[in-house]
């Protein structure tokens, strides 16, 4: 083993024994995830073997949560942050509360100090980002109205814990084991001033971003853009992101995952904030399987054989306490119930914050190494049930068709009561002219549309709309695939089309089904799975260009031997062309 490259070694290590796991999990049919966290224990020190340096994995686990948290940023609008906080706040703060009474309870039963129980409870009331995202954009619920919610809660929390983490060492110094040999001091001294400048320290983040930020950070982007190098905009994108998260920490001492945040949510204002988004796509998904490395690597599997049960009460406070708790809130404030199951069911698990603090809780006495592992043990049980979890509770409610009054809220889906029709996958650039034209054709039809801003669009030209990721069967069988005539598959990514195809062909083997691809590789892929037709966009635009070029006879010499001029063909007469002219 290479021993003079420590970090090469943990990222190669890392990545590749995740790589292995995971698609191993995949195969049996279980997360990804759970993969990727086996593969931490493997590389990681209670297991034989070669093992990975903890503080590099660590860190480079810190950089997948600063690119997702600014992948989430950039989704974000301050106007929807504002728009959940009348949910978001009261309800994180009331799911903390009841997390650390719990925690506080099991850590009493525990004969542990009141205070090691309260750090111990603060650990297991706050969810993990990566956790979290993770499970809201598999599913793509990440832009819809109870993840923004979800998205809301998980700030207020990651705010809740940059105070935490400046009032327990405070604490500390008052209650901890060196309180008698430093002699404790007032309050005043003792915590009320760092939180009076931690809070400061907040809003005076904030107001950097939103005044400066917001001006210089869109500028930045935008003259990179313009420059017209991929590469030197995808560099921009990242310097910003690690750039403004490290000096957040820096000079303001925020967590780097809110500075992040704030990074992306202030380019989320701009127009080019989805093709920053798409750039880092590739880099944050490798960060992020080394977050879930260096959480298996921290776990020492003799926890489970010599405090059984107190890990399964740790479990269940995180995985049953924590949801109940949500679930009620949620339903108080009078949410539907499928909002409300989505958003407890994404906060039931712990991660990142949580580790923090139990790190900080045991370097200053204040937590017995116990529990540290009690709390890594519990983390890792929740994230690997965590996607089971999810998939239980986030099924779609069956419920009789009752389109026409339309007065369900968005997110509910009804079943179709058509037959014979056409199913169209997708409302955006394709889907909207697609249904368009068999509108004008009076051919029945519904849209199965995943973004509720495409499925208003739809509803708002009187379209039946199912809102769905059309790769879950359900949402194939709510769109009456059984019955259906054809399906139109107009989402730009030909791989995951791939999915829907080969659900749609086991659901019903005579459907007629056409595609949309981008590369001969995805043509193939579809065809493979079962597409009776595929488009492959490209060639069809290189069709179209073609169209408009060739009736254009090359320049006949003029007869001084000059050419004459060659005159510049405008077939719709604004020189701009559109599908109707073909
Ligand atoms: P465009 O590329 O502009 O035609 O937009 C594609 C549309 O398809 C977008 O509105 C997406 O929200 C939607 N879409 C993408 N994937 C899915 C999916 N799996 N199920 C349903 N709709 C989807």
């Amino acid at each position: 083993m290479p021993h003079h490259t420590p970090l090469i070694a943990t990222i190669v290590a890392g990545l590749t024994v995740a790589f292995v796991l995971g698609a191993l999990a995949q195969r049996l049919r279980v997360s990804p995830l759970v993969g990727y966290v086996l593969a931490g224990v493997v590389v990681g020190p209670f297991t034989p073997g070669y093992v990975a340096d903890q503080a590099l994995a660590n860190e480079l686990a810190e950089m997948g949560v600063i690119l997702l948290m600014f992948g989430v940023g950039l989704h974000f609008s301050l106007k929807e942050l504002l728009a959940v906080r009348a949910i978001a706040i009261p309800g994180a703060l009331a799911q903390m509360v009841v997390a650390t009474l719990l925690g506080i309870g099991l850590g009493y039963a525990m004969g542990w100090p009141p205070i090691a129980s309260f750090v111990f409870g603060l650990a297991l009331s706050v969810a993990s980002t990566v956790v979290l995202l993770r499970a809201l954009q598999e599913r793509r619920i990440l832009e819809t109205d109870r993840g923004r919610i979800a998205v809301g809660w998980l700030i207020v929390e990651d705010l809740a814990m940059v105070l935490a983490l400046v009032i327990i060492p405070a604490l500390a110094g008052v209650l901890g084991p060196s309180a008698s040999a430093t002699g404790a001091t007032g309050a005043m001294d003792t915590w009320l001033l760092p939180l009076g400048a931690t809070i400061a320290r907040v809003v005076a983040f904030v107001a950097f971003m939103l005044i400066i930020g917001r001006r210089v950070i869109p500028w930045i982007l935008h003259y990179t853009a313009h420059t017209g190098s991929r590469e030197l905009f995808r560099l921009a994108v990242f310097a910003i992101a690690l750039g403004v998260a490290f000096g957040a920490t820096l000079l303001f001492n925020v967590s780097f995952a809110l500075g992040a945040f704030f990074a992306g949510m202030v380019l989320a204002e701009s127009e080019l904030s989805q093709r920053a988004a798409e750039e880092t796509l590739p880099l944050r998904d490798a960060f992020a399987v080394l977050f879930f490395v260096s959480v298996g690597m921290l776990f020492n599997p003799a926890v489970i054989l010599n405090d059984p049960w107190p890990l399964l009460a740790t479990v269940a406070i995180i995985i049953l306490g924590k949801s109940v708790a949500a679930l009620t809130i949620v339903r108080l404030f009078r949410y539907d119930m499928r909002s409300a199951l989505t958003i407890a069911a994404s906060l039931a698990q712990i991660g990142e914050f949580s580790f923090i603090l139990a790190a900080l809780g045991v370097e200053l006495g204040l937590l017995p190494a116990q529990g540290r592992d009690l709390i890594l043990g519990g983390a890792i049980v929740s994230i690997m049930v965590n996607p089971v979890l999810f998939g239980a509770v986030t099924r779609p409610e069956r419920r009789p068709k009752d389109v026409a009054t339309a007065a369900a809220p968005p997110g509910d889906v009804l079943a179709t009561t058509q037959g014979g029709h056409i199913i169209v996958v997708g409302y955006g650039r394709v889907g909207s002219v697609v249904t368009a034209g068999l509108e004008r054709a009076g051919h029945p039809f519904l849209v199965l549309e995943v973004d509720e801003a495409g499925q208003r669009r739809a509803k708002e030209k009187g379209i039946e709309v199912l809102g769905g990721n059309a790769a879950d069967p359900v949402f194939l069988a709510l769109a009456g695939i059984a019955r259906a005539r054809r399906l139109v598959i107009t989402i730009p990514d030909g791989f995951e089309a791939g999915g829907i195809v080969e659900q749609a062909r086991n659901a019903n083997p005579q459907i007629v089904i056409i595609a949309r691809a981008h590369s001969d590789a995805e043509v193939e892929h579809l065809v493979r799975l079962g597409a009776d037709e595929t488009i492959m966009g490209e060639r069809e635009i290189a069709h179209a260009m073609l169209t408009w070029l060739l009736p254009v006879k090359p320049p006949a010499p003029a007869q001084d031997g000059t050419t004459g001029d060659p005159a510049r063909p405008v077939p719709s007469g604004q020189g701009t062309w559109s599908p109707t002219q073909r």
